[in-house]
């Protein structure tokens, strides 16, 4: 017997006209390319993502049609966000630091029609137009005054005037909530980018799943700033969220440096954010040579990669800022944990609590999660036994667009992470898979090994690589950047960390570099050390 409630279905559209309702006049504040500041509310945003959808319409673009993006976080792009899913059409948003042959891979591979991009990406798209057939409009967002005085891009349409032929008078269309509304490419480290093909109904519950108060804790008394790029796993969904929850939302366009993220925080009284690691060390970096504390900032969801545990206490203690780690992925939406602690650890230590805060976190409700051994047997939740993790729920992939590579094993996503859970269900990454360090038949976590370097007075950051031993396979080898007009040693480090981690684990070398390589997202690339750096130990006898 089925229940007798209505099937209404889930829209990303009905998010934006929920806001437009329920907080019309709360503010969207946006950095524009250029640099200014540019302010407006739900209800204007909503008006013209209303246009916007008519106007993608005359352009000929049908249900299911793919729209592409290459734009900073801002309003306009907001504004494609709700428009081009709502219409039923689905949003490709493109990583604009991908290798120009990879965003012409992925241009083609999802068959974009139309590409919508910011002035600052007018060459990337200038070089790789011709490379992408299937591409029938090229929409700059901006006004007549962005427009290129000439341009290779054929037929380029000025956003601004595509909005002002249009109208408002738009009905969003009601269709299945299964289908597709975004989808997002997995960075392609390995092989060719894989498409992850989201749809309304896991968007919106992936929504909901944010706003809980231990995730996000979103409410309409929030001001939230995603520094996430809205190219990077949809700003983690937090651009829906926010219209879900009424927050005041702050775009902040290109300008990530400490300066800016710490006065735009301020200015605009930012209680929470999220972003990866490495924003956060930049803008930690920025307010301690200048001796500044955030005054409405509250909390923040930081994921990507791990946060080490130093970083963590200096965001508690130093800047009263509650850091919410949390682990996800492309194909998770993202989100799969969060960091927060249980009632049972109110009364540890700062350090046992920032100790606790540096692990990956607990599943949120919605996704299950186990690890298993080479066989697929699920591994005990002791803390201690490590296994690939698995995940399933109702916004995980169940596969790659286009069917390729499928994604599933016993209804299980394999995510090539290798963790720990234990007892209350704290997840922990040790590695990825392919970043796993082998030293005589066991494994070195490279993630240990840089949380506890990282909390060296001298040490910014720290990667490890398992790089080629003649008679170990492999042994870690420690990338460390130091902080300015700081210095340390090999010897230094390695009697640093003697304490802290097995004495086997301790790195066979040290190498000091003035910066890590940094990936399209943030993350540091292991690969491009492990191509540079693996076979620096094949000297040892
Ligand atoms: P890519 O890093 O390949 O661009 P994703 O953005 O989907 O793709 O990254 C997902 C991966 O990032 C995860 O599989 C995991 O290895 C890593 N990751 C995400 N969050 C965390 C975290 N909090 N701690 C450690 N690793 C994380």
């Amino acid at each position: 017997m089925f229940g007798s409630m209505m099937d209404r279905p889930l829209l990303v559209s009905s998010l934006l006209e929920h806001a437009e309702r329920q907080f019309g006049a709360t503010e969207i504040v946006s950095r524009e390319t250029g640099g200014a500041l540019f302010r407006y509310t739900y209800r204007a945003a909503a008006s013209r993502a209303r246009r916007l959808a008519k106007a993608l319409t005359r352009l000929g673009v049908a249900h299911g049609g793919r729209v592409a993006t290459l734009a900073w976080n801002n309003h306009r792009h907001l504004e494609a966000y709700f428009a081009v899913s709502g219409s039923g059409a689905v949003l490709h948003t493109c990583n604009p630091r991908l290798h120009p042959e990879q965003l012409a891979y992925i241009l083609n591979h999802a068959e974009d029609e139309v590409l919508m991009f910011d002035a600052t990406f007018l060459p990337l798209v200038e070089a790789g137009a011709g490379h992408c057939p299937a591409l029938r409009h090229f929409v700059l967002l901006g006004g007549p005054e962005d427009m290129p005085k000439e341009s290779r891009v054929p037929g380029l349409i000025c956003y601004e005037d595509l909005l002002a032929a249009s109208d408002d008078d738009f009905a969003w269309p009601e269709f299945d909530e299964r289908t597709a509304s975004t989808l997002c490419y997995t960075s392609g480290t390995t092989g060719n980018p894989k498409g992850v093909l989201y749809s309304h109904r896991s968007t919106v519950l992936h929504s909901f799943a944010l706003s809980v108060p231990d995730t996000l804790s979103l409410s309409a008394h929030d001001c939230v700033l995603p520094v996430v790029p809205m190219f990077h796993v949809n700003a983690w969904g937090i651009p829906y969220a926010a219209a879900m929850n009424g927050c005041k939302l702050v775009l902040p366009g290109p300008k990530l440096d400490g300066a800016s993220l710490f006065q735009l925080m301020e200015d605009e009284r930012v209680t929470c954010s999220a972003g990866v690691p490495t924003i956060w060390l930049s803008l930690a970096q920025y307010m301690e040579q200048h001796g500044l504390v955030p005054t409405t900032m509250k909390r923040t969801v930081v994921g990507g990669s791990a946060m080490p545990q130093a970083q963590i206490h200096t965001w508690t203690q130093r800047f009263g800022v509650e850091v919410r780690h949390a682990w996800g992925m492309t194909e998770t939406s993202p989100l799969g944990t969060q960091g927060c602690l249980l009632p049972k650890h109110g009364a540890a230590t700062i350090d046992e609590q920032c100790a606790q805060r540096a692990k990956q976190g607990r599943a949120v409700y919605g996704v299950e999660m186990r690890v298993v051994d080479a066989d697929g047997n699920e591994r005990p939740r002791d803390g201690k036994s490590a296994g690939e993790l698995e995940v399933r729920g109702p916004w995980i992939a169940g596969a790659y667009f286009k069917g390729e590579a499928p994604a599933l094993r016993n209804g299980w996503f394999p995510t090539g992470d290798i963790a720990t859970i234990d007892a209350d269900g704290y997840m922990q990454i040790t590695d990825r898979v392919k970043d796993v360090i082998k030293s005589g038949g066991e494994w070195i976590s490279s993630i240990d090994l840089e949380n506890a370097a990282a909390g060296h007075p001298a040490v910014l950051m720290a990667a490890v690589i398992g790089a080629r031993h003649p008679k170990w396979d492999e042994r870690p080898v420690m990338f460390v950047v130091k902080k300015p007009g700081q210095d340390v040693d090999k010897a230094g480090i390695v009697a640093y960390l003697a304490d802290k981690v097995a004495k086997w684990w301790l790195p066979d070398e040290v190498i000091f570099l003035d910066t890590l390589p940094l990936g399209a997202t943030g993350k540091v690339q292991k690969v491009d050390l492990r191509r540079e750096y693996a076979n620096v130990l094949d000297c040892v006898a």
